[in-house]
């Protein structure tokens, strides 16, 4: 058997949360909390990172401090997770679905251009399997019309466009620390704050709407309710596992990367036989190893390799059913333009177990798995 998905451990973990225990301070903000704000400030870097609950609740946060309302328009793709709409969806905000480009999965930043219009109060994007969109672009057009960019990264921590790291280059940046990506605390998500502006009312939006975080550096002599607000902040227990995780990052990630590296090598030979699709990483971008996927011909043909695949042991998936075709997704907002390539491709698309710890032999097998199939199918 070879999982699609086995969560990060590398047998740290359990004595810096025994640790967390042993100190009597479990919630929020504690040292562990600390711990990883600085690791993320020093390390990335970034101006300011606040861990939160989850990766939903950082996109959560973003959409509440841009003051996103009833009427606004947020472009966004529809090839993403739900978390990346519900976020702004949930404000009253009207989603604008865009197309992809099909070589990344990524926002086509030509038609975010086109997409944007009067109500434009935000754009949001996704960087799919942790390789950067086209940020230049993209920055540059949101620049000229004052609009924020927001960026879901919850696959692209440690992923990089022209060097800098994502998360860093729009207002917000989003990461997950959910058990399916790179590192991971079960559940925990980090919001990284690029604007000073926004700095003081992050902290007050995450501490319940209250001036709590300045009262504990003795900037203010009582802490009380000073903003609207709710509980963003995780357990001291999942800051210390995901701080465990944070040292061992080069472990990890060298581990991902030479997987990814197997795969892209294993398979090279079907691609260039034009049996299949390999990722693509355009120039400038240094992707994080997040995901391994591979695009069969069709959806039949990618049903078939996902039952050849089960039968024998291994596991696979497809991703997102595109936003604009879900039952909520039509409440919530529009596709802009042509759909020339969401559907197509993600009917495509199948991904391939890639975690920290499977060996060079799994994936060798998984290879030869995916070569028996289309060797069978000539
Ligand atoms: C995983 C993921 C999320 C949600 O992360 P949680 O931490 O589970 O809330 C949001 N957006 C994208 C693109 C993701 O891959």
């Amino acid at each position: 058997m070879i999982a699609f998905n086995v969560p990060p451990f590398t047998g740290d973990e359990p004595a810096r949360v025994e640790e967390a225990m042993r100190g009597r301070k479990l919630s929020g903000d504690g040292p562990f909390t600390r711990k990883c704000h600085e690791w993320f400030e020093t390390r990335l870097p970034a101006k300011r990172a606040l861990l939160t609950t989850s990766c939903t609740h950082a996109l959560e946060m973003a959409a509440f401090l841009l003051d996103i309302k009833e009427g606004d328009e947020v472009i966004m793709p529809s090839f993403t997770f739900v978390s990346t709409a519900n976020a702004f969806a949930l404000r009253g905000a009207r989603i604008v679905f865009v197309d992809v480009e099909p070589r990344t999965m990524n926002m086509d930043a030509g038609k975010v251009i086109a997409a944007m219009g009067p109500r434009t109060k935000a754009i949001v994007v996704m960087h799919y399997a942790g390789v950067g969109c086209d940020m230049d672009a993209i920055g540059a057009a949101a620049a000229r019309r004052g609009i924020p960019v927001v960026e879901d990264a919850a696959q692209a921590f440690m992923a990089r466009y022209k060097g800098r790291m994502l998360g860093t280059i729009g207002v917000f940046g989003c990461y997950s620390f959910h058990e399916t990506k790179n590192v991971s605390c079960g559940e925990g998500g980090l919001l990284i704050v690029n604007d000073e502006r926004y700095f003081e009312r992050a902290e007050i939006v995450r501490e319940k709407g209250t001036n709590r975080a300045k009262f504990f550096r003795g900037m203010v002599d009582k802490y009380t309710w000073v903003d609207l607000g709710s509980s963003y902040l995780p357990s001291e227990l999942n800051a210390a596992y995901l701080y465990s995780q944070l040292e061992n990052v080069e472990k990890i990630q060298g581990h991902r990367m030479a997987t990814w590296d197997r795969y892209y090598a294993g398979l090279g030979g079907l691609a260039q036989a034009g049996r299949l699709e390999l990722p693509f990483i355009p120039e400038g971008r240094e992707h994080n190893a997040h995901m391994f996927y591979i695009k069969a011909r069709d959806i039949a043909e990618r049903q078939d390799l996902i039952d050849f695949l089960k039968a024998r042991g291994i596991g696979s998936a497809f991703h997102y059913i595109p936003l604009h075709s879900a039952p909520q997704g039509s409440r919530s907002g529009r596709f802009h333009g042509e759909d020339r390539w969401t559907t197509r491709e993600s009917e495509r698309l199948l991904r391939l177990p890639l975690w920290y710890g499977i060996s060079p032999e799994q994936v060798d097998s998984v290879v030869a798995a995916v070569k028996d199939f289309y060797g069978r199918a000539v």
